[in-house]
C-alpha cells in the first residue's frame, strides 16, 4: 500500500509544485484547502484555484471552511497580528490542527505545505514555524518540500518513505525556481503570490477592528459586510454601511437579515443598512448619506425604510465633511 499525505493546496504556486514533488516520490497525496469569509473573493469564487489545482495534479481535494471557531481565534490571537490584522502565527496553528485531524481520519502519515523558509515575515521565520509545528502538535510531521534541507530531516524522511535528496534548499521571497518547476511540470491551474487574504488588507483591518471594538456576538454576515460597501460609524452601537455600485446594492440588500434597510424611493442611489440604534435622526442622516452619493441635487428626498414606511427627508448641503469624520 502507497504512503499516504495530506498536502496543505491553496492553489498558489508553492502549494503546486511541493505537492507534485511528493508525489514523483510515489506518495499517495490528499489535497486540503481552507476557504474563509477573509478571501478577497467572492463567496462562489472561494476554492476555486484549489480545485483547478487539484484536478490538474489528478488528486483528491478536502475543503474546509473557517468557521466561528476561527473568528473567535483572530479576535484575541494568543501570537499577536502581523502588519494589520491578521492573525498568521495562530492562523497556520489552526489550519495544521485541523490538518492533522484530516490526517489521521484518512491514515495519512504526514502533511506537506509549501512553505519556504524566509518568504514571509510573520509565520514563515524559522523560530516561528518551529513554534507552530510544535503547537500544532505535529513535530516532525510536516514536510516542506521546498525548503526542507533547511531543516532537520523529518519522520517520513527518516523513516525511508521519502527520499531527502531529492528535496530542495529554497529561502527567502524569491520563486524564480518555483516558476522553473512549474514550467517543466507543464502544470498551468496555480493562482500568481499575494493578495489573497483580506486580514493583511489595511482598509479591512481597519473596519474589522472597529467591528470587534463595538460589537460582541459578532457574525459571519458581519465579516462578510466588511467587504461591501463604505461604512460610517455614528457612535458606540450604531454603524450605517452604504453600498458603492449596483452590485454591492444588491448585496447589501441579500445580506439585510438583522439590519434596517434604506433604499432610495424613486431615484437611482445607493441602498443603505443601519445596525443599532434606529432613531429619527439616524434615519435623516442615512438619507443624507444617500443623497450625497447619488449626487442628487434636490432638497429633500424620499426613502423607503425596511420596504415598508416611506419617508420624506431634507438634505444638508454640508454633510462631505462629517462624513469624513465619520467614515471607517
Ligand atoms: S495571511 Fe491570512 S490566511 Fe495566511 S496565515 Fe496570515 S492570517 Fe492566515
Amino acid at each position: 500500500m502507497k504512503t499516504k499525505a495530506i498536502s496543505l493546496i491553496s492553489g498558489g504556486l508553492d502549494s503546486v509544485v511541493s505537492t507534485k514533488l511528493i508525489m514523483d516520490q510515489g506518495i499517495e497525496v490528499i489535497g486540503l484547502h481552507f476557504t474563509s469569509v477573509f478571501q478577497n473573493k467572492m463567496k462562489s469564487q472561494r476554492g476555486l484555484m484549489a480545485k483547478k489545482s487539484a484536478e490538474e495534479l489528478g488528486i483528491k481535494l478536502i475543503i474546509i471552511e473557517k468557521g466561528m471557531d476561527y473568528i473567535d481565534l483572530i479576535m484575541n490571537p494568543s501570537h499577536g497580528y502581523g502588519k494589520n490584522m491578521n492573525p498568521c502565527i495562530d492562523c497556520r496553528i489552526y489550519m495544521l490542527k485541523k490538518a492533522k485531524e484530516v490526517m489521521l481520519e484518512e491514515g495519512a502519515e504526514f502533511l506537506i505545505t509549501g512553505e519556504v523558509l524566509g518568504q514571509r515575515p510573520m509565520s514563515q521565520r524559522k523560530d516561528a514555524i518551529n513554534l507552530i509545528e510544535k503547537k500544532s502538535g505535529l513535530k516532525g510531521l510536516i514536510l516542506r518540500p521546498l525548503s526542507a534541507k533547511l531543516f532537520p530531516p523529518t519522520i517520513p524522511e527518516q523513516k525511508g518513505q521519502i527520499d531527502r535528496s531529492k528535496l530542495l534548499d529554497i529561502a527567502g521571497r524569491s520563486r524564480e525556481v518555483q516558476f522553473a518547476m512549474v514550467q517543466n511540470y507543464n502544470l498551468k491551474e496555480f493562482s500568481l503570490p499575494g493578495g489573497g487574504c483580506l486580514l493583511t488588507d489595511p482598509i479591512f483591518s481597519k473596519k474589522f477592528k472597529d467591528l470587534i471594538k463595538y460589537q460582541s456576538n459578532i457574525t459571519m454576515t458581519d465579516i462578510e459586510l466588511l467587504t461591501i460597501g463604505r461604512h460610517f460609524r455614528v457612535d458606540e452601537k450604531t454603524k450605517i454601511i452604504v453600498g458603492r455600485d449596483k452590485g454591492e446594492n444588491e448585496k447589501l440588500l441579500l445580506l439585510k437579515e438583522g439590519f434596517t434597510s434604506v433604499t432610495p424611493f424613486n431615484f437611482p442611489g445607493p441602498s443603505a443598512l443601519i445596525k443599532g440604534d434606529i432613531n429619527q435622526w439616524v434615519i435623516k442622516l442615512t438619507a443624507n448619506i444617500i443623497g450625497h452619493y447619488s449626487k442628487i441635487k434636490e432638497e429633500k428626498i424620499t426613502i423607503s425604510i425596511d420596504d415598508v414606511e416611506i419617508l420624506e427627508c431634507p438634505l444638508k448641503a454640508d454633510i462631505f465633511e462629517y462624513l469624513e469624520q465619520i467614515k471607517i
